[in-house]
């Protein structure tokens, strides 16, 4: 495999790199020290023999994505369009909180699961990202604020991009770099359900949230293709056995739509499914999409379900949505110009 940019190398593959180039491989700790810990996006000052500042500059860019332009939302939202090198648009959004400071990644220029209710979907998928150009968009927040999570929940299947989305999470992980605990980094995923097998054999250092959506094959297979290759009995063995075999605690995020998940039959479908496991449920009402056929249901409707579901003692929480006003909520990162306020 060919990076453009250093920060997709592990420790052992700079290591290699430099031995294989007649440099001395302690040099690696130092490289990554200046690229994760000092954030420093220029070789320039770093303090190695020049013949090694001119191979690494030669070898691997430092700096990948352009900033195009920044939006900050009326609740303190923010979002950032760049362009990577080859000219592709990224999104990353940072949500603040009274204690906390997520940053949403994302993990592909678009997405090709085609997901009917999302803006990234009908974008279609210009290509995955690597590992280095996932970890900038981080490190670039971290520039302005201090980051306390990261979630895998921006642009782009995750686990359609399993590889890179790894080496970051280790990266984040590694108490040499970023030293995030893994309770800190949750990925994401539409239910590719072979590639959550692989995440519990890697090993990825993180928490693993899904998007059940809906709670029935038949609505849920009109919204998520991905439920014609594995439907929801595939899906919830692959949750099933990545809970059992890690200990730990997957959450599902399912998504209010009027007159198609926000019904009582659709409460009764989620409730069977959510009450023998240990599940949590986010659940989000829909944002505005690109569909006049989906709609979001009233705050009545929602606060209906919401009883319904409770009263089955089943923990449900309702995710507040965050910079709608800039199109940087759930589902709604698509490049799209619309309502954009620079900051
Ligand atoms: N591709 C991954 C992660 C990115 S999508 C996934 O699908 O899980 C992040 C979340 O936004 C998913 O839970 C998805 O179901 C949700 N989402 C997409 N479009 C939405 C919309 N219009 N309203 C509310 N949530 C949406
Ligand atoms: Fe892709 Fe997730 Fe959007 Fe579906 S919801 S199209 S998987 S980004």
């Amino acid at each position: 495999m060919k990076f453009q940019d250093i920060k997709s190398l592990s420790q052992e593959e700079l290591r290699l790199f430099l031995l294989d180039n007649g440099h001395k491989p302690y040099r690696a700790e130092q490289i990554r020290t200046w690229v994760f810990k000092q954030k420093m996006q220029t070789y320039e000052g770093l303090n190695v023999p020049a013949e090694l500042c001119h191979l690494l500059e030669s070898s691997f860019s430092i700096k990948s994505l352009r900033e195009e332009l920044k939006m900050q939302s009326a609740d303190g939202t923010i979002k950032w369009l760049y362009k990577t090198p080859d000219n592709l648009p990224v999104e990353t959004v940072m949500i603040p909180t009274e204690t906390r400071a997520s940053v949403c990644v994302s993990t592909q220029s678009g997405c090709a699961m085609g997901c009917v209710f999302c803006r990234t979907g009908s974008m279609k998928l210009n290509r995955s990202l690597e590992a280095g150009e996932i970890l900038e968009q981080i490190i670039n927040v971290m520039q302005i604020k201090q980051v306390t999570n990261v979630i895998f929940m921006g642009m782009g299947e995750p686990l359609m991009n399993l590889e890179a989305v790894h080496r970051a999470c280790v990266c984040l992980h590694d108490q040499k770099t970023f030293s995030m605990g893994k309770g800190r980094l949750t990925i994401s995923t539409s239910g590719i359900v072979p590639k959550i097998a692989e995440l519990l054999e890697r090993g990825t250092p993180c928490q693993l949230a899904v998007s059940l959506v809906a709670a029935d094959n038949e609505t849920r297979g009109s919204l998520m293709p991905v439920n014609k290759t594995w439907d929801l009995t595939e899906l919830l063995k692959a949750i099933d056995n990545y809970m059992e075999k890690s200990g730990e605690w997957v959450t599902l995020e399912y998504i209010l739509i009027k007159d198609k998940t926000c019904t009582k039959t659709a409460a009764k479908n989620l409730i069977r499914i959510v009450k023998p496991r240990r599940c949590k449920v986010n659940a989000i009402v829909l944002n505005d999409n690109e569909n006049p056929e989906l709609q979001a249901p009233s705050e009545q409707e929602v606060n209906e379900f919401l009883n319904f579901v409770r009263a089955e003692s089943v923990q449900i929480n309702i995710r507040n949505p965050r910079g709608r006003d800039i199109l940087a909520a759930c589902g709604q990162l698509s490049n799209n110009s619309l309502s954009k306020v620079a900051v």
